[in-house]
């Protein structure tokens, strides 16, 4: 009956009224911090939050966990002198795994022999098709390919990325994932360590 009137649309209208000035208020009580920080995005997520919640995208984004998954991408070390040293060895394990069949690798040759050596000299991954399992990154055995957290991938034509596209440095993977890559960092080092008493 309320409604043949509606005063149901009239209360709809209200609780958008008072979120209207509260948004205001918090801003002020927030002193202008309530955006593009990392506080003021928890605040807006907890259930203290007063006014406007959502998130502004793409002026601000919710950081991702650590575990969070996108396309992969190779990681390279840098020598003493700043050169790229890729740790993929195009063993193909990777591919061999991957469920959808969207990784394809061209092994290096030795131009004197022609025998095949462990470097790449192709590697492609076609992201259209990846889904994102992160299969690749668990079996590769030399931490040479891992999860990105980067999302923002849309483009108007076919994402096929070549060696060039996936490849980023260790540093980075440092930074987007601390946790693991510290336990692999020392695993690897301690690896390094036994080899080199082994070999004395
Ligand atoms: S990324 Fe890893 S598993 Fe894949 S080919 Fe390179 S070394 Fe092998
Ligand atoms: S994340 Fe999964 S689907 Fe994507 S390339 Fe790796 S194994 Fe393939």
């Amino acid at each position: 009956m309320n409604d043949m009137f509606g005063k149901g649309i009239l209360r709809g209208l209200g609780v958008s009224l008072k979120r209207f000035f509260e948004t205001y208020l918090d801003d002020l009580a927030w002193m202008g911090k309530r955006y593009r920080t990392d506080e003021g995005i928890a605040h807006r997520g907890g259930k203290d939050a007063r006014g406007i919640f959502t998130v502004q995208y793409p002026e601000e984004k919710i950081p991702v966990p650590e575990e969070f998954r996108c396309v992969p991408f190779l990681v390279y070390d840098e020598d003493i002198n700043g050169l790229k040293q890729m740790r993929c060895t195009s063993c193909g394990i990777c591919a061999k795994v991957c469920p959808p069949q969207c990784i394809w690798i061209v092994r290096s040759a030795d131009p004197s022999t022609g025998r095949p050596i462990p470097d790449p000299a192709q590697f492609t991954i076609d992201a259209d098709i990846c889904m994102n399992c992160g299969l690749c990154a668990e079996f590769c055995p030399f931490d040479a390919i891992k999860m990105d957290h980067d999302y923002e991938l849309a483009s108007g034509m076919r994402n096929i990325y070549n060696m060039d596209r996936l490849s980023k440095s260790a540093k980075y993977y440092e930074y987007i994932r601390p946790v693991n890559a510290k336990r692999e960092n020392t695993y690897r080092a301690a690896k390094a360590a036994s080899r080199a008493e082994r070999a004395e």
